[in-house]
């Protein structure tokens, strides 16, 4: 293959086509995807799916900080000083984080976002960062309230494998027994309604406002999410491939 390669690159140059400017070779162009969406919108599910397909890495915050603080970086010292003081991290040492992060070669294709920005100054800071040109695409996962709060109250989860089944749409064989392993169900405390709807609220306050946000942009692509997760993540694909063309 090198060698067909070669003596091609030697046809071209010798009919004196320029092929590549400055030597360099072209870069395919890396795509930046952000997942947005109501917590319990099913946005966790379909990163992972997206991402294997993609073959792109998933970014998040959490992971950041844990690699950060855990390889005890430069960066990671900075954020422990915030965190023991009792202060937020500022949005801006998150950033060099991220970025300090993407520079790596499994990111050349691009990567996914999960969990930033959440806010539209962080979604201003990430501006200013990006390269001008970067392929961004923001893709918006729409699920109602009350379907988010009826998939939580409805959900069960097994206690000794973490398997989860639901009341109405998978209810296991045998009520209150994992199909998997037969592990007890429980519903987890953090699945209640009160508990989801807070949770909503702080999400129609602090992040809904990025879907105006990256519409002004052109970037935002609306999805249902109230499907099945198989049309939705085919959904997710398509809106992806459209817009890469
Ligand atoms: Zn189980």
């Amino acid at each position: 293959m090198k060698t067909l390669l070669f003596s091609l690159c030697i046809f071209i140059s010798s009919l004196g086509i320029i092929v590549y400017a400055n030597g360099s070779e072209p870069k395919e162009g890396s795509r930046i995807v952000i997942l947005l969406g109501p917590p319990g919108s099913g946005k966790g599910t379909q990163a992972i799916r997206l991402t294997k397909s993609l073959g792109i890495p998933q970014i998040s915050t959490g992971d950041l900080f844990r690699e950060n603080l855990g390889q005890g970086t430069d960066l990671g010292k900075k954020a422990k000083a915030y965190m023991e003081a009792g202060k937020l991290v500022p949005d801006e040492l998150v950033l060099d984080m991220l970025f300090d992060r993407v520079a790596r070669p499994d990111c050349a294709k691009g990567y996914l976002l999960d969990g930033f920005p959440r806010t539209i100054p962080q979604a201003e800071a990430l501006d200013k960062k990006l390269a001008a040109g970067t392929n961004l695409v923001v893709l918006n996962l729409q699920v109602a309230d009350e379907v988010i709060v009826k998939r939580a109250e409805g959900r069960l989860t097994c206690k000794k494998c973490g398997n989860i089944h639901h009341r109405e749409f998978s209810p296991p064989v045998v009520e209150g027994t994992c199909d998997k392993c037969g592990g007890e169900l429980f519903q987890r405390s953090d699945d209640t309604a009160s508990v989801v709807k807070e949770r909503l609220k702080v999400y129609h306050e602090q992040t809904e406002p990025l879907v105006d946000y990256y519409q002004k942009k052109g970037v935002l692509v609306n999805i249902n999410g109230e499907k099945a997760p198989d049309a939705v993540y085919n959904d997710l694909m398509k809106a992806l491939e459209k817009k890469a063309e």
